[in-house]
């Protein structure tokens, strides 16, 4: 007796997602570009960040990086991938919703 395990059969367009959505504000938590609509492309500036490595001297006088540290010692800011508005207004929101 063998059972037949059929994988993914839901070739089923789920999402219509391309086409462009209206400005919606009880779409819950999404954040859209109040200026051009935008929900799908942020970006995110970092500014004056310090980044540390730590390496390892070989024997041969060589040098190995061990890791990186980097620290955000500037602001951060949130910009509309599309129309490159500042979001920053959105920020904290983005970073609850960052996983
Ligand atoms: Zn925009």
């Amino acid at each position: 007796m063998t059972a037949i395990i059929s994988k993914s059969k839901r070739t089923q367009k789920a999402k219509a997602g391309s086409k462009y959505t209206q400005m919606n504000p009880h779409l819950g938590r999404r954040i859209i570009c109040p200026h051009c609509g935008n929900e799908w492309n942020f970006y995110q500036i970092a500014e004056e960040v310090k980044l540390t490595t730590r390496y390892i001297q070989n024997a041969d006088g060589s040098f190995t990086p061990l890791n990186d540290d980097s620290r955000i010692l500037g602001e951060v800011k949130l910009y509309c991938g599309e129309c490159q508005a500042d979001l920053s207004e959105f920020h904290n929101r983005f970073l609850e919703m960052l996983f």
